[in-house]
């Protein structure tokens, strides 16, 4: 299933996407959605409002999730071609809702930086809550997949060791445009993740390379704390990034940010400078 939160006329709502419909769900957003544990009949058996799929104006996919959890370093050729090791653990640090923005939406340039980058990824929405799980069993906490951009900051990421305030500028993270459920997706390897600013492709992976895939993740993360219906993972970027080009190169007003990842769908944003 193809699950969205669009706008529409009376607020945001949790739609099934079935071909040219789009078709309510009695939700106001898909976070909300999957905090009953019924969601998934419920998204089968849809029957409210339609709207026409090709028009849909997409609000973040999760506009508000609880914790939105973010891995640095976790595609293989990425790092063995930086010359590192291979991680022992994932590198985490958060982002903040503020700074989501739905599929279609401009990203904000920050007006306090001149250093904005992109970072396509592979974004894990939670389904179920998961305190403790093992490997083995982590997959049956995932609701499915997503895309998301981890728009960077880089002259605020790298101002200090901790990254979060180069992580989390407002409006700068499209999530979106689709949660594709886990039983349409459960071969999330070897999906091809691409991104393409202004119709150039800068990036271009595949997620089996990730060195801690969606499972290994969502065990390690919930031996912190409870990963709840509706959390997002974003799993990381692979090589390609503005800021390790020779000369770098960052996102100014007006590129176009594509960030597709194949069977999933695309993010396209559009870059604005924030006013002054
Ligand atoms: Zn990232």
């Amino acid at each position: 299933m193809r699950l969205a939160t669009i706008r529409t006329d009376t607020g945001t709502a949790a739609v099934r996407i079935a071909g040219a419909d789009a078709i309510e769900m009695g939700a106001p957003d898909v976070g909300t959605l999957l905090t009953d544990p019924g969601w998934s009949a419920r998204a089968e058996g849809a029957d409210g409002a339609r709207h026409p799929s090709e028009a849909i104006d997409y609000a973040p996919l999760v506009p508000a999730p609880g914790k939105i959890i973010c891995v640095g370093l976790n595609y293989r050729n990425h790092i063995l071609e930086m010359g590192r090791e291979l991680p022992e653990h994932p590198t985490l640090f958060a982002k903040y809702s503020s700074s989501l923005i739905g599929a279609r939406d401009d990203i904000i340039l920050p007006r306090v930086s001149s250093q904005t980058d992109w970072e396509a990824e592979l974004a894990v929405v939670i389904g179920s809550s998961a305190r403790h799980v093992a490997v083995d069993d982590a997959l049956g906490a995932i609701a499915g997949y997503s895309v998301c951009n981890d728009v960077s900051v880089r002259d605020w990421q790298n101002r200090t060791l901790q990254w979060l305030q180069g992580k989390t500028f407002e409006a700068t993270t499209p999530l979106g445009p689709v949660l594709v459920t886990l039983d349409e997706s459960s071969g999330i390897d070897g999906f091809e993740l691409t991104c393409e600013v202004d119709g150039e492709l800068v990036q271009k992976a595949t997620t089996s390379d990730l060195v801690f895939g969606p499972a290994a993740l969502v065990s390690y993360i919930s031996d912190i704390f409870t990963l709840e219906p509706g959390d997002v993972i974003a799993t990381g970027t692979p090589g390609g990034v503005g800021h390790a080009r020779t000369p770098p190169r960052y996102l100014d007003d007006g590129n176009v940010v594509v960030t597709r990842i194949e069977g999933i769908g695309e993010c396209r944003n559009t870059c604005r400078r924030e006013p002054t």
